[in-house]
C-alpha cells in the first residue's frame, strides 16, 4: 500500500477524500462532490438495530433500498470505471469485463472500510454471486452492489443475502418487478464551505495530521481502525443516511426522527466525546473539532454556559444525529439529562439548544 512519505497517510485516501476546513469530508473524484463521514461501524449498526427494535420492523430492507438508489445516483454522475469500454448489448458482453467492473467497485468499498469483495459466479443479465470477507453493515453493502449491478446490466435486479460470521454472501438476480423511482431519493448538493477551521495539515498530501495519526487503514482486509478507540470505522455517504431517514419518515411518520435521536443519545452516552482531541480551547471547541475531523460538520456558531449550549449549524452530516451527540456530551458535562429544543429547522441553517434538565 502506498503511503504519503511525509505523514504515512494512505495515498489512496488522500486521493479520494478532501478534508475541508468547514468540517466536512468530500469525495472528490472526477469533479463530483459526495459528502462522506467517518463513522464508527458498531455505533451505526447499533443505531439501525435500535431503530428497528423501537418501530418493531427491521430497517434493513429500507437501508438496502436507500443505498441502492444512492449508489445508482452516484454511478449516474460518477460513471463506473471501464463501463464505456464494454459492449452495450448484454448478450455480447464479455464476462471478464463485468467481473472487472464489479471487482473495481469492490476495491472502492474495501478502501472505505467495508471488507474484501470477490465475485463468485456471474451470468450476464441473469445473476451474480459475491462474497465479502470482514463485512460490516451488510444491508449497506447489499444495496451498493445491487445499485452497481443494475447500472451495469441496465435492468432491475433483486438481491438475497446471508451473513455467516463476518462473511457476507450476496446473490443478485434478475427481477421481474419494474423499478419505481421514488422522488424522496435524491442526492443533496454538497454545500459550499463557509467557515474554515485551522487544521494542522500534512504539507505533502494535505490530510489533517490528527486523522493521519488516528486512522489505521488495513487495505488487505478492507478495514479502517480508529487507533484512539480501537473500533472499526467506515466512510459512510451522508446522502444515504439522510435518504434512509426520509424513507423511514415517509413510511412511519415524523416520529422516526425522535426515535433516531433517542437511540443516538443512548449510544453516545457510552462514548460521549467521540475521539479525544487536544484541549487547547474549551471542551466544546475540542468536541466540535473531533466531529469536524470525522466529517460530521461544524457549527457556524455556538454559545455555551455551565447549564447547556446553543448551536447554529448548516452542514451537519445529519441534523438529528448531530443534535443527539451534542445532547449526550451536554449530559456528560452537566450530569443531567440534556433537554433538546429545536429553533429554526426550515432554512439551510438549523439551530438548537440543549440544556441539562433541572
Ligand atoms: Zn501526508
Amino acid at each position: 500500500m502506498k503511503q504519503c512519505a511525509e505523514c504515512g497517510f494512505p495515498a489512496r485516501f488522500a486521493d479520494f477524500f478532501e478534508w475541508r476546513g468547514d468540517g466536512t469530508i468530500v469525495m472528490k473524484q472526477r469533479g463530483v462532490l459526495l459528502q462522506i463521514a467517518l463513522l464508527d461501524a458498531d455505533e451505526l449498526q447499533s443505531l439501525f438495530d435500535s431503530v428497528s427494535e423501537e418501530i418493531g420492523v427491521s430497517v434493513d430492507h429500507t437501508l438496502v433500498e436507500a443505498q441502492r438508489r444512492v449508489g445508482k445516483a452516484i454511478y449516474a454522475i460518477r460513471p463506473i470505471p471501464l463501463i464505456d469500454h464494454i459492449p452495450h448489448n448484454r448478450l455480447t458482453r464479455p464476462q471478464w469485463a463485468i467481473k472487472a467492473i464489479i471487482d473495481r467497485v469492490g476495491r472502492d468499498l474495501a478502501a472505505i472500510g467495508f471488507g474484501v469483495v470477490r465475485v463468485q459466479t456471474y451470468r450476464a443479465g441473469e445473476n451474480m454471486s459475491l462474497r465479502v470477507e470482514n463485512a460490516c453493515l451488510a444491508p449497506r453493502l447489499v444495496g451498493s452492489f445491487l445499485g452497481a449491478v443494475e447500472v451495469v446490466e441496465g435492468v432491475p435486479m433483486k438481491a438475497d443475502y446471508r451473513l455467516d460470521g463476518d462473511t457476507l454472501t450476496i446473490d443478485v438476480s434478475r427481477s421481474d418487478e419494474p423499478d419505481t423511482e421514488v422522488e424522496r431519493f435524491y442526492l443533496e448538493q454538497v454545500r459550499p464551505a463557509g467557515m474554515s477551521l485551522d487544521y494542522d495539515r500534512c504539507s505533502r498530501c494535505g490530510a489533517p495530521l490528527k486523522i493521519a495519526r488516528m486512522i489505521d487503514w488495513d487495505q488487505a482486509r478492507g478495514r479502517i481502525i480508529d487507533r484512539n478507540t480501537g473500533h472499526r470505522d467506515v466512510m459512510f455517504a451522508v446522502q444515504s443516511l439522510n435518504a434512509l431517514q426520509r424513507e423511514l419518515e415517509a413510511e412511519l411518520g415524523a416520529s422516526v426522527a425522535e426515535i433516531m435521536y433517542r437511540a443516538q443519545v443512548e449510544i453516545s452516552r457510552q462514548s460521549p466525546g467521540g475521539s479525544p482531541v487536544d484541549m487547547r480551547g474549551s471542551f466544546w471547541d475540542g468536541f466540535f473539532l473531533g466531529m469536524a475531523l470525522r466529517g460530521m460538520g461544524h457549527p457556524d456558531s455556538f454559545e455555551s454556559d455551565e447549564g447547556g449550549i446553543s448551536v447554529k449549524i448548516s452542514n451537519a452530516y445529519n441534523d438529528t444525529l448531530f443534535a443527539a451527540r451534542v445532547a449526550a456530551a451536554c449530559e456528560a458535562r452537566t450530569g443531567k439529562p440534556g433537554e433538546l429544543t429545536w429553533g429554526d429547522r426550515e432554512k439551510e441553517t438549523v439551530s438548537f439548544t440543549v440544556r441539562g434538565a433541572a
